[in-house]
C-alpha cells in the first residue's frame, strides 16, 4: 500500500546527512489520517489496514524501499548562528513521486534521538503535533504553499515539556525539507564544493527552468528565484494575517513552502506588533516584521552561496547584494498583488498602496478582527446594506467610515459588477481560519483523549472560502475569557 520511493537525498554525498533509523514507539495508535492527501501521494487507500499504517507512520516498521536519513544543516536561530543543527527528531524517509508527478518527502517528525539531538529528546508532544496538522492543512486549503500533514500517531509514551505530554509522531510531506540553513551547513565549513552540489541538486528538484541559464549566472538567478517564492509566500502569510513566529534560517524552505510550525498563529484583531510565540521575548519574529526578516534571511543564503556567483569576491558580494536589495521591490509587487486581490481590485494603480494602508490604520485604531474584515468587505461589495456589520467590527468606526467611500469611488473605476466583485472577494478571504483558542480547545480536548473538536476544526479548515451552515461561532474571535495571547513549541 505504501507508494514505491523515488530516492534522492539519501544519494547525495554521505555528509549531507546522517543514516537513521526511527526508534520504536511503545504504544502506537493512529489519531489522525489525510486520505485526499494519501491518495494524490499514490497510496492504495481503498486497502487501507489501519495496523500497518499505525507502524508505518510511527516508525515501528519502515515501509519497503524507505532509506531513513537525518539531514544535515545549520542555522541562524533569532539571529544567532548555529553551525550544526540538522534534524533532531525528524527522519526523512525518502522521497515518492505523487500523481501529479511531483517528488515528494515523506517525514516523520518525533522520531526519536538522532545524531543531531544535542541535549533534545527526540520527540514530539501531541499538542504541538495537532497544531502542525491543523495549521499546515489550512494553510493549504486556502492556496498558500506548505508542508502538509499526512498521519498523526501518539505513541503511548509521555514526554517532558513544561508538563508531561502524551507523545505522538507527524508524518510530514513536502517539497523537500531542503533549508536555508542546508546551504549555510556547508556554506559555513567553506565547502563550496557541496554547496555548488546541493544548489544543483534544488535547480533540478526545485527550479528546473535554471537549466537553460548559462552556468555563470545560473546560481544568481537561483537566488533570485527562491527570494521570489519566499517574498510571494511571506505576502500569502500577510494576507491572511499568519504570524509564524519562528522564521530562523533553518525554518526557512528553499521551495518556497511554509514549514516547521512552532508557536504559530493567525492574528485576530490588527496589531502589525502583534507576537504569539512564548520564545519570542524581543518581537524580532512579529507580524509586521515577517517581510524584512525574511530578506535577512535571503542575505544569509546569498553569503552561503557566494563562491558560487563569482570567482573573483568582491564582484560576487556585489552581485549578490544587489539581488538581495532587490527583495524590497519583488516583495511590493507581491503584496501589493495580494491585497488588491482581498480587496476586489482586478487593475493597478499608483494609490493602490496609500488606499490598502490606509485600511491597515482603520484597523489599527479600530482594533478589528483581520479576517472578518475583508470577509465582511466582501458583502460591502455587494451592497451597502453589509456596512452596518461592517462598522460593527470596529472599536473606533471614524476611520473606516471614512475609508469606505474611497474604496468604492476606486471600484467604480474599475466598473465591475458588485455581486461579481463580492463573490472574486470571497474567494481569497477566508471565512473559517485556525482560530487560537479553538485549536487550543481541540488540543486541549485530544491530551484527554476526545479527539471530536480535533476532528470538527479539521472539517471545518478543508473549505475555509464557503459559508459552513451551522458554524457561524466558529468564525468569531475568541471572548475575553478565551482569547489566547501565548503559543508554545
Ligand atoms: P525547531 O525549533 O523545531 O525549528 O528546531 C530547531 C532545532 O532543534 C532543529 O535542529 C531540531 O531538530 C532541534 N530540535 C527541536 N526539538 C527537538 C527535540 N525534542 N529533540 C531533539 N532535537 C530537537
Ligand atoms: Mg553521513
Ligand atoms: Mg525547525
Amino acid at each position: 500500500m505504501f507508494p514505491t520511493f523515488t530516492l534522492r537525498y539519501s544519494k547525495l554525498p554521505a555528509h549531507f546527512f546522517e543514516p537513521f533509523t526511527p526508534v520504536t514507539v511503545e504504544k502506537p495508535e493512529l489519531v489522525a489520517f489525510n486520505r485526499p492527501l494519501a491518495e494524490t501521494l499514490g497510496f492504495e487507500v481503498a486497502a487501507f489496514d489501519e495496523r500497518q499504517a499505525t507502524d508505518w507512520f510511527s516508525g515501528n516498521d519502515l515501509p519497503p524501499g524507505a532509506d531513513p536519513v537525518a539531514q544535515a544543516y545549520a542555522g541562524h536561530q533569532f539571529g544567532g548562528f548555529s553551525p550544526r543543527l540538522g534534524d533532531g527528531r525528524a527522519v526523512l524517509l525518502g522521497e515518492v513521486t505523487d500523481r501529479d508527478g511531483r517528488l515528494r518527502d515523506i517525514q516523520l517528525k518525533g522520531a526519536g534521538c538522532t545524531p543531531f539531538s544535542r541535549g533534545g529528546d527526540g520527540r514530539a508532544p501531541l499538542g504541538p503535533v495537532l497544531r502542525e496538522y491543523l495549521v499546515s492543512e489550512a494553510m493549504h486549503a486556502m492556496g498558500i504553499p506548505t508542508t502538509r500533514a499526512l498521519a498523526a500517531v501518539t505513541t503511548g509514551e509521555r514526554v517532558m515539556r513544561r508538563m508531561p505530554e502524551p507523545g505522538a509522531v507527524l508524518t510530514r510531506v513536502a517539497s523537500s525539507h531542503i533549508r536555508v540553513g542546508t546551504f549555510q551547513y556547508f556554506g559555513s565549513r567553506h565547502d563550496g564544493e557541496s554547496v555548488r552540489t546541493l544548489a544543483d541538486h534544488v535547480i533540478e528538484r526545485h527550479y528546473p527552468e535554471l537549466l537553460e541559464i548559462e552556468e555563470q549566472n545560473r546560481y544568481l538567478n537561483l537566488l533570485k528565484a527562491i527570494q521570489q517564492r519566499q517574498a510571494e509566500l511571506v505576502a500569502r502569510w500577510m494576507g491572511v494575517g499568519f504570524i509564524h513566529g519562528v522564521m530562523n534560517t533553518d525554518n526557512t524552505s528553499i521551495a518556497g513552502e511554509t514549514i516547521d510550525f512552532g508557536p504559530c498563529a493567525f492574528m485576530e484583531r490588527y496589531d502589525p506588533k502583534t507576537v504569539f510565540s512564548s520564545i519570542d521575548t524581543g518581537g524580532r519574529y512579529a507580524y509586521v516584521n515577517q517581510p524584512v526578516i525574511l530578506q535577512w534571511n535571503m542575505a544569509r543564503l546569498a553569503e552561503a552561496m557566494l563562491p558560487l556567483f563569482d570567482s573573483d569576491e568582491q564582484r560576487a558580494i556585489e552581485r549578490a547584494t544587489e539581488v538581495v536589495q532587490g527583495f524590497s521591490e519583488q516583495y511590493l509587487d507581491a503584496w501589493l498583488g495580494v491585497m488588491r486581490q482581498k480587496l476586489g481590485l482586478v487593475q493597478e494603480e499608483d494609490s493602490d498602496q496609500e488606499l490598502i494602508e490606509a485600511l491597515q490604520e482603520a484597523m489599527r485604531v479600530g482594533r478589528a478582527d483581520f479576517t472578518l474584515t475583508f470577509r465582511q468587505l466582501g458583502e460591502c461589495a455587494r451592497s451597502e446594506a453589509g456596512d452596518d456589520a461592517l462598522l460593527a467590527l470596529f472599536e473606533q468606526d471614524g476611520d473606516i467610515r471614512a475609508w469606505l467611500p474611497q474604496w468604492r469611488a476606486r471600484l467604480a473605476r474599475e466598473g465591475r459588477d458588485g455581486e461579481e466583485v463580492g463573490r472574486d472577494m470571497h474567494k481569497v478571504n477566508p471565512l473559517y481560519i485556525p482560530r487560537n483558542h479553538r485549536v487550543e480547545q481541540a488540543l486541549s480536548a485530544a491530551a484527554e483523549g476526545n479527539f471530536e473538536p480535533f476532528e470538527t476544526l479539521r472539517e471545518m479548515l478543508a473549505d475555509p472560502f464557503e459559508v459552513q451552515p451551522g458554524r457561524e461561532a466558529w468564525t468569531l474571535p475568541a471572548g475575553p475569557d478565551e482569547a489566547v495571547f501565548r503559543t508554545f513549541c
